[in-house]
This record gives C-alpha cells, sequence and structure tokens, in this order.
C-alpha cells in the first residue's frame, strides 16, 4: 500500500517511511492513496473474534509490504499485552440504545495507549530491520507524553524525551512519565509553559544540524501509524452490536480530529456507520465549521476537558482533502490562508460532502459537569470530562440505530474535575495503586533551545 500528501507535492511513500516521517515534506499528512474496502462477509467474520484478530485482519492491508504476516500479528499481540482489561476495549450501556466504549484501560489510562503502543512496536521493528535508532522528542502537556513513554520505554532502537511544563501538569500525569525506570526514557521538566514546549520541540526540528545527528522522529497525532491503529476499536464495537446486519453510530469527544478520522477511514472500508458524531467542549471551532462552512480560529479557552483545548485540528486535513475530491491543490490553499490570516471558507461542494458523514454538537463546562452527575445518578457510571462531552452530544443525536459513545479517559486521570462534578474521588484501578509510592526520575531544564539540544544529544546513543 502506498501513502500520498495531502497536498499533492511530496512523494509517495510505504507504510513504514510514511510512519517514520510523520509529516510530508510538503506540510502535508500522509493518507493511504487507496483505501481498501472489506466485504459485508468480512466484517460479519469479525464477531466473537479477540480484539487482537479484529486488529490483525482490520490493519493487515493498510501495512502491505512493511510487515510480514506473522511478524505484524506478533506486533500486535506485543502492543497490547499491557492493558488492564482482556476485552482491550470492551462495552457498558448507558441506556436503551446508547453505549459507552471504555478506551481507558491500556498503560496510562487514555486512549491514546491503543496507538502509541501499537506504534512504539511498529517503530521498534522497522527500526531494528533497518539497523537504525532514533531520537523521539515530544511536547506534552499531560496525556501524549505518558502514552509516548509507556510505550516506548525499554525498547532499543528508540530514545525518548518527553518535555512537560514544570510545575503545570496533574500529579498523576507527572508520575507517569516519570516513574518509569528505563534507561532510554527521559522526562524533561522545562521552564516554561506547554506552548514553550511545543516551540522548542519545532525549534528542534527546523535545526537540522541537530534533526540530522540525532534522527529526530516525531509521534504526534498527524503520524498515519496512529491513525491507523484507532480503526480497529469501531469495528470491534461495531460487530458486537450487529454490523454488518445493523448500522450503528458513533459519537467521539475530538481535538485534534485523529479519533473521529479513524472512524470515518472505517466507514470508507464499509463499515456500516450511519452518522459520526463531532463533540467539543467550549473551544467548538469544529462544531462552528459545520455549522457555518468557515473554520475560523479564536484562543482557546481553559476547559475541564484539556485534552480537547485546540484551535487547530491538525487532522482535519486529512478529511478536507476527501471532501474536495483529494485536489492537493486546493487544500494547500486553504491551508496557505489558514496560516495567514486565521481562517478559511470551505467551498459549498466540500461542506456538503462533510455534510453526509458528520454531524456535531458542543457541551458547556456546567452541561459536561451536570452529565458526569447525572450519569452516576442514571448508570452507576463514572465518567471523564471528555466523555461526559461526548456523551452529553450523543445523547442529542439518539435515533433508530445503536449510538456508540467513546470514553476517551479513565475518570481517575482528571480527580478534580470529577469530584467537583459528582462529589465523588475516583480511584485508580488497582494495578497502578502504587503510582504515589514509585521514585520519580526527571530533569530540570531551561525554556532554551540551546540547553535542551546539548542535554538530548549528550543522551542520545548514536
Ligand atoms: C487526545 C484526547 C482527546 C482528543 O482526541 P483527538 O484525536 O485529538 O480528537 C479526547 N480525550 C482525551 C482524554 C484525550 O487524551
Amino acid at each position: 500500500m502506498r501513502y500520498i500528501s495531502t497536498r499533492g507535492q511530496a512523494p509517495d511513500l510505504s507504510f513504514e517511511e510514511a510512519m517514520l516521517t510523520g509529516l510530508a515534506r510538503d506540510g502535508g499528512l500522509y493518507v493511504p492513496a487507496e483505501v481498501p474496502v472489506m466485504s459485508q462477509a468480512d466484517i460479519a467474520a469479525l464477531a466473537g473474534l479477540s480484539y487482537e484478530e479484529v486488529a490483525y485482519r482490520v490493519m493487515r492491508p493498510f501495512v502491505e509490504g512493511s510487515f510480514g504476516d506473522s511478524e505484524f500479528a506478533d506486533i500486535i499481540g506485543r502492543a497490547y499485552d499491557g492493558f488492564g482489561h482482556d476485552a482491550r476495549a470492551p462495552m457498558v450501556q448507558l441506556g436503551a440504545n446508547h453505549f459507552l466504549l471504555e478506551l481507558f484501560h491500556g498503560p496510562t489510562l487514555a486512549f491514546k495507549d491503543f496507538a502509541m503502543q501499537m506504534i512504539g512496536q511498529l517503530f521498534e521493528a522497522a527500526l531494528k530491520k533497518r539497523d537504525e535508532r532514533v531520537t523521539i522528542v515530544g511536547a506534552t502537556s499531560g496525556d501524549t507524553g505518558s502514552a509516548a513513554i509507556e510505550a516506548f520505554a525499554g525498547l532499543d532502537a528508540v530514545d525518548v524525551f518527553i518535555m512537560y511544563p514544570h510545575g503545570r501538569v496533574s500529579e498523576v500525569q507527572r508520575r507517569q512519565m516519570t516513574t518509569p525506570t528505563d534507561a532510554n526514557i527521559h522526562a524533561l521538566a522545562v521552564h516554561g509553559d506547554f506552548d514553550d514546549c511545543q516551540a522548542r520541540l519545532k525549534d528542534m526540528f527546523n535545526d537540522f544540524d541537530f534533526r540530522d545527528g540525532v534522527k529526530l522522529a516525531g509521534v504526534n497525532s498527524i503520524n498515519w501509524g496512529r491513525v491507523l491503529a484507532q480503526v480497529v476499536y469501531y469495528f470491534s464495537a461495531a460487530t458486537a452490536l450487529g454490523a454488518p446486519l445493523r448500522s450503528v453510530s458513533f459519537t467521539v469527544p475530538t481535538g485534534n480530529f485523529g479519533d473521529i478520522f479513524a472512524g470515518y477511514i472505517a466507514r470508507k472500508m464499509g463499515l456500516p456507520i450511519d452518522k459520526l458524531v463531532i463533540a467539543t467542549n467550549q473551544n467548538d471551532i469544529l462544531h462552528r465549521t459545520l455549522q457555518t462552512g468557515a473554520y475560523s480560529t479564536k484562543g482557546v479557552t481553559p476547559s475541564i476537558s484539556p485534552s480537547m483545548d485546540i484551535q487547530v485540528s491538525s487532522n482535519f486535513e486529512r478529511v478536507l482533502f476527501d471532501a474536495y475530491g483529494r485536489d492537493g491543490g486546493a487544500v494547500s490553499q486553504v491551508m496557505d490562508e489558514l496560516k495567514s490570516g486565521g481562517e478559511f471558507k470551505i467551498s459549498q461542494g466540500a461542506i456538503d460532502v462533510l455534510r453526509e458523514t458528520f454531524t456535531s454538537g458542543r457541551a458547556s463546562e456546567a452541561e459536561t459537569s451536570a452529565t458526569i452527575k447525572d450519569m452516576l445518578m442514571r448508570t452507576g457510571e463514572v465518567l471523564c470530562p471528555h466523555s461526559a462531552v461526548g456523551v452529553k452530544v450523543a445523547e442529542e443525536h439518539l435515533g433508530a440505530e445503536p449510538m456508540i459513545t467513546l470514553a476517551t479517559a479513565h475518570p481517575a486521570k482528571f480527580p478534580a474535575a470529577v469530584e467537583a462534578a459528582c462529589g465523588l474521588h475516583p480511584a485508580l484501578p488497582a494495578r497502578m495503586q502504587d503510582l504515589f509510592e514509585r521514585p520519580e526520575r526527571f530533569t530540570e531544564v531551561a525554556n532554551d533551545l540551546n540547553e535542551l539540544t546539548t542535554l538530548i544529544r549528550g543522551r542520545t546513543k548514536q
């Protein structure tokens, strides 16, 4: 399978190359040149299989040419081995026709583990074959960094440096980054805020001497390997509820549009998904875009669902590429407008295409808190604030077909907001209860490119 850029200018790549590259050289994102379609019989045959087996059958065509059959099966096995639930992505029922897909049983209690664990193993396998090592540097406000650390800890072919804003992440998030003991893991507490960390990461990618010297690689949410791993749970959930004989809808709490874009790919592969509902918090750029046809950025207002506090939704470019009939020139043009003026208008043809697949809603802060309380009362289920945004918006879109809302994090990751909403302090799962006793290990660094690159060069094994 070949991968092409959404801006039409970069060379097409294999799965392995697209994964190791991340961002295309023309500034675009890689997408499959053609999305493989699964027959209704092949989809029906997924019912009752293990999560790993579903993962193999759904992802196999996308990695064609990069990994052998048994090699790929082994990669999947290792990726999901550390999950705290045998089903990996179990469902619970919230109402007569409303289901919650729990994506928080991975090592860091958020759905990002599904993708990050998979690409940790994919990177390791690909790099070993090439006899190469890379240095992964990431900037995080909390969830992504811990997921990356857990995924790459102890692997031979990668050194991982995660920058987080010193004193500005929650204690659970910090401890998830500072307590792994593996020598290839480096937690860097930067004296600055999250924007500073992101800006230094960008500087590092623009410092070609450093970039080539340490073989810098990125694993942020635009990495195609991450999107692909998320396609799987749409299949496992839908087939558990009767697909392909019965169609289902999904509601997805959205920030960077990565998770819901995976649902869009599942639909293109032939999974009968009726509606894909975009759920936003008060930072509702995607909801406004679908309503008005104009993508127009405003400042970010911090919310109790911080992983969705975003105004530039990077993966949205991928769906725009399809909506514009895969015209890379048209995508380049609107992305240039966004860069220069902070907004662009979507053509009538393209917005019509988007509205055929997606619908949307937003939840205010008060509605999010009220939903946490209401769900506890009605069902006994304790939701994290991101999942509560999804449940609130889903309830406005219930129809004849089953609605599946994605629960993106465990409530214990956001204890303050959950306790304020419903009075209950969510406990960490038993397997993590010693998190607060484990010794921490991190390095404080100034918000300074030179200091950061010197430190990273000194610690990589290149
Ligand atoms: C990252 C994240 C989201 C948003 O996911 P996108 O793929 O960026 O849309 C939602 N909830 C939680 C808990 C997250 O960590």
